[in-house]
């Protein structure tokens, strides 16, 4: 291994020669306290950054297992000291200038989720970050001394202040992994005590802005649980706590325009995931399967058991093995419900903002016009019962607009100026007035025909394959765009990243012509768990920029893409 005064030596000796000479520094460095792993060096000053790490021993760092001993504790710590390896950048580094990304340095930056990521890594041997540099150039010329700069004055700094265990705010430190324990509890109590959601009293709710997931601090309502509803849990840390416990079945969200509906809605949407201290969100827990629904036309839709909503559409088109380039509101809406159950779900999240109108209802008027056998679609109201008697799956529905669904409903809660209030009583007298009959088709929500995933799902150009990542919503597969927008529970421009390697493994190592998508989908999860996401990169030099989706994303993802071929 080489020494920290070699990369000196080489940077200054490489100083102002053509960009390529930066190749040679690729290598590791002891720096003494730790290891710096400089592990692809980009081909010039515009491309990509250039990727390292640091690994600090143990025996140095001195992190006590008892910190990273769960899973789920082990996140919070790597989360943590992502979180303080990026404000120690901005703290102990001037950036550098330079052309191009020259002078860059980041590590992954999480967002208000906690999640499985591949930017730091702990274990009883030793604790790694990954960051990118952009190697420093004035034009094509090689800055040596600039990089000089990043990675003997800069980065130790940041190192010792984020990696050694004696450096930081180690109450801080326990304070995230004791909240990381309480929400692993908060989530496993849910599904013991037949709950699938709960929101303390005192969360908050709503959000800053339409483009801000941090919390609203002005003029927020703080959540309060009507009675009926309120339960107690005692957490390990916390200790007891309050809140709104929905049991399983069908509950209705109702209440006037502007009175807070969705932003409960969505609250319990991203609270599949942990939330950090001060979000608001902390003790708001939702079954970690539950997956939102939404009408999403223009998708692509591939074999697809859409009869248990939709029959005898005009010219015949197979509904029981249902394709169409180009899905309207609510044939897109039944096959996102149909993939959901096939992945596998406890309760679907709907908000009737999002949805087609004719998917959720049909009114009686409607339905005198229009003759039963002229319109295909059974509404979401007809099997909403079926999906939680027959299949065990709930239902929680935000409808502001058509009281048909008090019939269903097992709760009812209405926002009144942000404050919900069990009103389920009186919508069951309403709705004993206004008895309607529902005629109902019975095709099984369960699939017997497996969607099996064929190799020609991954067409290859003469130049191969390339999966990238364009931001939080979209994947380009060769020059074939994949649409993810509509996914809202993915959150993280490094979940996509996760799933475009996913989907680069599965074209290289998975996909067989004989399992089915799910199958390749869970093998992928069951990779994870054995070998670490580090796994799915094909880049070993050991990505920084991973985090781990949900099933039900990436096989979302996998879902809509327009070369996706099922047997
Ligand atoms: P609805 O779906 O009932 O029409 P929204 O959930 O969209 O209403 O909320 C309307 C507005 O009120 C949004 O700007 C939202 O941020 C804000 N809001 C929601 N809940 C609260 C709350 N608890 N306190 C303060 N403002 C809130
Ligand atoms: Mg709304």
């Amino acid at each position: 291994m080489h020494s920290q005064k070699d990369l000196q030596n080489k940077l200054f000796q490489i100083d102002g020669k053509g960009y390529k000479a930066y190749k040679s520094i690729r290598g590791q460095y002891n720096f003494g306290d730790y290891i710096l792993s400089i592990d692809s060096v980009q081909g010039d000053p515009f491309a990509s950054p250039s990727k390292a790490r640091v690994i600090v021993s143990q025996d140095k760092a001195r992190f006590p297992q008892n910190l990273f001993d769960k899973s789920h504790k082990n996140i919070a710590v790597c989360d943590f000291l992502t979180r303080l390896f990026s404000k120690n950048i901005n703290k102990y580094y001037d950036k550098v200038s330079g052309s191009g990304k020259s002078g860059l340095l980041t590590v992954d930056r999480p967002g208000q989720e906690i999640l499985k990521r591949t930017s730091v890594v702990i274990n009883e041997n030793s604790v790694e970050a990954r960051f990118e540099v952009g190697l420093p150039a004035a034009g094509r010329k090689i800055l040596g001394k600039n990089a000089n700069i990043i990675f003997s004055k800069a980065l130790p700094k940041i190192v010792e202040n984020t990696l050694f265990y004696n450096n930081i705010d180690t109450s801080a430190l326990q304070k995230h992994v004791e909240l990381a324990v309480d929400q692993n509890h908060l989530r496993n109590l849910l599904k013991e005590k037949g709950y699938i959601a709960f929101i303390a009293n005192g969360s908050v709710l709503p959000r800053e802005s339409g483009v801000s997931d941090k919390p609203l601090i002005k003029g927020a309502v703080p959540f309060k649980s009507p009675e009926s509803l309120e339960v107690e849990f005692n957490l390990p840390n916390r200790g007891k706590i309050k809140g709104m416990a929905i049991p399983e079945g069908i509950t209705l969200i109702v209440g006037g325009g502007y009175h807070g509906k969705s932003t409960l809605l969505r609250a319990l949407e991203r609270s599949v995931y942990d939330h950090i201290i001060g979000d608001g969100r902390e003790y708001v827990a939702t079954r970690e399967n539950a997956v939102k629904i939404r009408a999403e036309d223009g998708r692509r839709v591939e074999k697809v058991n859409i009869s248990p909503f939709i029959n005898n559409l005009p010219n015949g088109q197979d509904t029981i093995r249902f394709s169409t380039e180009n899905a309207s509101g609510s044939t897109s809406q039944a096959a996102n419900i149909i993939e959901a159950l096939e992945i596998g779900t406890d309760l679907l999240l709907i908000d009737e903002d999002t949805c087609a109108t004719n998917f959720m209802v049909r009114d009686k008027m409607m339905q005198q016009l229009v003759s039963k056998d002229k319109e295909p679609i059974t509404p979401f109201i007809n099997r909403v019962r079926d999906l939680y008697e027959k299949n065990g799956i709930s239902t929680i529905i935000v409808v502001g607009s058509s009281g048909d669904y008090f019939d269903v409903a097992d709760n009812v809660i209405m926002m009144d100026e942000y404050i919900p209030y069990d009103v389920t009583s009186r919508a069951k007298e309403i709705i004993t007035k206004f008895k309607v009959n529902r005629s109902n088709t019975n095709n099984d929500f369960i699939n017997e025909s497996p969607r099996i995933l064929l190799k020609s799902s991954f067409p290859r150009t003469s130049k191969g394959v390339k999966i990238r990542t364009k931001g939080l919503n979209t994947i380009m597969y060769n020059r074939t765009p994949i649409d993810l927008k509509y996914l809202e529970q993915l959150v993280d421009t490094s979940q996509t990243n996760c799933i475009s390697v996913a989907i680069e493994y599965i074209q290289k190592n998975l996909v067989n012509d004989t399992m089915t998508i799910t199958q390749i989908v869970n093998k992928i999860y069951e990779i994870i768990d054995e070998k670490g996401l580090d796994e799915l990169s094909s880049f070993s030099g050991h990505p920084g920029n991973l985090a781990l989706p949900r099933k039900h994303e990436m096989i979302g993802a996998l879902n809509r893409f327009r070369h996706l071929n099922i047997k």
